[in-house]
């Protein structure tokens, strides 16, 4: 029996553990795993999660027990210290010797920490290990007692913004430093980071480009930042996420080539120069590159292993690496492809950017047009999965190239769906897992769901961003052979929304942790916990004061955030009617607290610019004026637009405001998967815009006309005529099925008008519902609109009267002290924000 020896258990060396395991050969083997982390390795891809559970067992990729059932021998604790390259053996930290036949080094890499100055003082820190987090978790808690406590990231890449995100759900004021002029500088160009930085400034991150640190400052803890430049930012905690340095000491030491910069240096089968020394991972030099993400390094595992058993058909290392990624936890998509920066005489870039959605996006296609060579997506990454498929497999362009980001126009397909990939196409790089393995589960019936694909072959079990198309290939391969599809909300809750909502009834759950417990898996994430936040609101009749840590960040605030971290105040004035003196209240309430004031698109007051604390003040004043909640920061209905109508104009087929307020009245506050807008208008000429909406009403002879599922922004969609002329009674009426059939069936985050894109029969099977009543349901709906009609509070009354949800309306945990840190600077007799920079 031959033994092999393995040094590192991190990603990719328990990788290589997991594919010996399997092997067929395995049994001519012996395999000892030397780790010198104190337990067995972890997903370090995931190491963010550990924030919010420090539950390192979560992210544990297997036990010790693992290893002894597949006869597999690990040491953890265990360093090696020392390789004999000729004599074939290493030694123990302990200076115990082991003999190999075979040498795998997966040693990795260590966070690297820039020589500057200071760089030893208390509260600062590395993000690599649990132990790292640890530390950074205990030094945040002791920071809570002092005001203004800010962290800083040294690092505008892709780990820098993960841990700068970390450190600003730890309730600290945040901030990036990067030393390039912008943001992820290996995956984005000028205009990508340009978008990148104001979306992260809009999440609360002080984000500084183009900044030399040349001292950590601080006696003893750091309490500043030095730059070249002169400038300072006070910060009582640093994470350094300056990149990695690949942990090749042990080779260097034993004679092992090492290249100039670093990194054990190999051939296409992870060979290094001594004899049966392999290497993979971050720590191996493979045609001059270190590549510091996981699916590179499992290639490598699989590669060395197959060499080493002399498997047929040896597979080599492909010559290029592709090194597509996708930034995840952010609170906002970010992705780049292919080649993301080509110049203009090599490729024709097409560009996408829509300033107000914070959207950027660009393809680089080929001269000829044929081919997609690469791209970059900002604000919405989903089509990432499809165009990366399409670089991969080098698959022909629709003939207009700008459909792939702006979508189709003209009935044209947009392009590839996942089912025209080929079968060889990769759709899982990190389990190196094909289009036709997933296909062929399906097919075999062995597996229904992405979940049952994971289990089956560990597809989309890696860093997770194949996921999204899994599941497309799910829906797409299942409705493809005639079975149903079910949309689940995602894999800690494996049921659609309107299953989810029948259990919290059934099984009458009050909150979030008990329907883990009864139906729910994990910690949850950011899709499942608004959306049962929202069926909670419509089940339980609660208000998004209940269960904040659940709720979307504005419904926790009752506000939205604007770029500056103020927030904005819209109270409701139903249908934009609104008298003199409640006019004159907005105005004064605006003025002592130099609120910046603006009629919006919905007819109504938006005042920006209020502090987190002043912001119960200034609605208790609102609401002892005759205000309330207009609801303008939460998935639930907004307003209802209304033309003058009959009470002013002459062509008014009816009083339009008086309907728009009774239906504003009805459905305030009424929480949906998306947010609901309305509009009534007094004839056809339409003023209120009602087709743009989710539901608008327009007076015509004998009544009125229904239209549902409309909507304005990015992408305009008119409303389709549901019924009509109807009395207002039964427009009424089919409103409440309407909706209510909406709330209980939709995906979460899913407009109407995409939710009646998804109902099979569209418009008709709508119309059947409602109107014809073919389920039988409609009564059951009605009932529950007039129960939430009958519950309805005003949620901002709520926390103003509740001493305990006061509370939390304050900056800093410890202190209901200001944050004069914001700053404005005037404008038109008003004043505007001073983003942070
Ligand atoms: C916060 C974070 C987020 C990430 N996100 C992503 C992502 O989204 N996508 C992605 O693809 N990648 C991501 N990565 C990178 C990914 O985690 C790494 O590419 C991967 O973990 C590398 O695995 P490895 O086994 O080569 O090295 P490591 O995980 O570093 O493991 C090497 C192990 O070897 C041990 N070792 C070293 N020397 C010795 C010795 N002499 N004796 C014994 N043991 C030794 C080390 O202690 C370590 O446990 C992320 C990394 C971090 C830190
Ligand atoms: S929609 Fe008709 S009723 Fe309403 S304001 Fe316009 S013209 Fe007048």
């Amino acid at each position: 029996m031959k033994t092999i020896l393995l040094i590192g258990n991190g990603m990719v060396g328990h990788k290589f553990c997991e594919l010996f395991s399997r092997h067929a050969r395995r049994s001519n083997y012996r395999l000892i795993v030397f780790g010198e982390e104190r337990r067995p390795a972890y997903d370090r891809v995931h190491l963010s999660e550990y924030f919010a559970n420090r539950d390192a067992d979560r992210l544990c990729l297997a036990s010790s027990d693992w290893y002894a059932e597949n006869g597999i021998e690990l040491q953890c604790g265990q360093k090696i210290i020392a390789i004999d390259t000729a004599a074939k053996r290493v030694t123990t930290a302990s200076g115990e010797t082991y003999a190999y036949d075979s040498l795998i080094l997966a040693t990795g890499s260590s966070a690297f920490m820039p020589p500057i100055p200071g760089r030893d003082k208390k509260g600062v820190f590395v993000y690599r290990t649990i132990e790292d987090l640890d530390g950074i978790l205990d030094y945040a808690a002791k920071l809570k007692g002092k005001p203004n406590a800010s962290a800083s990231v040294l690092g505008g890449g892709l780990l820098g913004l993960e841990a700068a995100k970390a450190t600003l759900d730890m309730g600290l004021e945040s901030h990036v430093v990067e030393f390039a002029p912008r943001l992820m500088p290996r995956q984005l160009d000028d205009k990508g980071s340009d978008v990148l930085k104001d979306t992260l400034v809009n999440l609360g991150l002080g984000v500084h480009c183009d900044k030399n640190t040349r001292q950590i400052a601080g006696n003893g803890c750091i309490t500043h930042l030095e730059f070249a430049d002169g400038s300072e930012l006070p910060t009582d905690m640093l994470v350094v996420s300056a990149g990695i340095r690949p942990r090749d000491e042990l080779a260097r030491e034993a004679g092992i080539e090492v290249g100039p910069r670093g990194g054990i240096v190999c051939d296409e089968y992870l060979r290094t120069n001594a004899p049966d020394v392999y290497v993979i991972g971050e720590a191996a030099l493979y045609r001059g590159m270190i590549y510091g993400l996981v699916a590179p390094g499992y290639e490598m595992a699989r590669v060395a292993l197959g060499h080493l058993m002399a498997d047929d058909g040896l597979a080599a290392m492909p010559p290029s690496i592709d090194m597509s990624t996708k930034l995840k936890l952010i609170g906002t998509d970010v992705a780049s492809f292919g080649e993301p920066f080509t110049s203009p005489d090599e490729a024709r870039s097409i560009i996408f950017h829509d300033e107000v959605a914070q959207v950027y996006k660009r393809i680089n296609v080929s001269l000829d047009g044929t081919k997609l060579l690469g791209g970059i997506l900002v604000g919405d990454a989903s089509a990432y999965n499809m165009l990366h498929q399409m670089v991969q497999n080098d698959m022909a362009l629709p003939p207009n190239p700008e459909d792939l980001i702006l979508g189709a126009r003209g009935g044209a397909e947009a392009g590839a769906g996942v089912l025209d990939l080929p079968a060889t196409a990769v759709i899982c790089s990190c389990e190196n897992i094909t289009k036709g393995q997933l296909t062929e589960l399906l097919d075999d019936g062995k597996a229904q769901s992405v979940k049952d694909l994971a289990g089956c072959c560990g597809a989309g079990t890696g860093c997770g961003g194949c996921k999204p198309m899994i599941s497309d290939l799910v829906d797409s391969h299942l409705k493809a052979q005639g079975k149903v599809v079910r949309n689940v909300i995602c894999d800690h809750f494996p049921y659609t929304r309107q299953e989810l909502r029948d259990l919290v009834i059934l099984k009458k759950v009050t909150n979030y942790d008990e329907a883990v417990d009864a139906f729910g898996a994990g910690e949850g994430c950011e899709t499942c916990k608004p959306a049962l936040a929202s069926i909670f609101a419509t089940v339980n009749m609660e208000t998004a004061n209940r269960q904040p840590a659940i709720q979307d960040t504005n419904d926790r605030y009752l506000a939205n955030i604007q770029r500056n971290g103020t927030y904005s105040v819209v109270p409701r004035i139903a249908a934009g009617e609104i008298t003199p003196a409640q006019l004159m209240d907005i105005g004064r309430i605006a003025a002592k607290y130099d609120l910046y004031t603006k009629i919006t698109g919905a007819q109504r007051i938006d005042m920006f610019g209020a502090r987190l604390e002043q912001l119960p003040i200034i609605w208790e004043e609102l609401i002892a004026a005759g205000f309330e909640s207009g609801h303008a920061y939460g998935k639930s209905l907004r307003a209802v637009k209304s033309c003058v109508g009959s009470t002013w104009c002459r062509y008014g087929m009816d009083e339009a405001v008086s309907f728009a307020i009774d239906l504003e009245n009805r459905y305030r506050g009424l929480r949906s998967p998306h947010k609901l807008k309305g509009g009534v208008s007094g004839c056809i000429r339409e003023c209120a815009e009602a087709r743009g909406k989710d539901f608008g009403l327009i007076a015509v002879e004998g009544g009125y006309n229904v239209y549902v599922c409309g909507n304005g922004g990015a992408r305009p969609r008119h409303a389709e005529l549901l019924a009509g002329p109807l009395d207002k009674a039964t427009c009424i009426q089919y409103l409440d099925r309407f909706l209510m059939f909406y709330l209980r069936t939709a995906a979460p985050l899913q407009r109407t008008a995409a939710w009646l894109d998804s109902l099979e029969g569209g418009i008709d099977y709508l119309k059947s519902i409602v109107v014809e009543d073919q389920l039988g349901i409609a009564a059951e709906l009605e009932a529950e609109m007039a129960e939430l009609v009958h519950n309805y509070k005003c949620e901002w009354k709520e926390a103003v009267t509740n001493p305990a949800i006061r509370s939390r309306f304050q900056t800093f945990t410890n202190t209901p002290e200001a944050d004069e840190s914001l700053s404005f600077s005037p404008l038109r007799q008003q004043k505007m924000p001073v983003a942070w920079t």
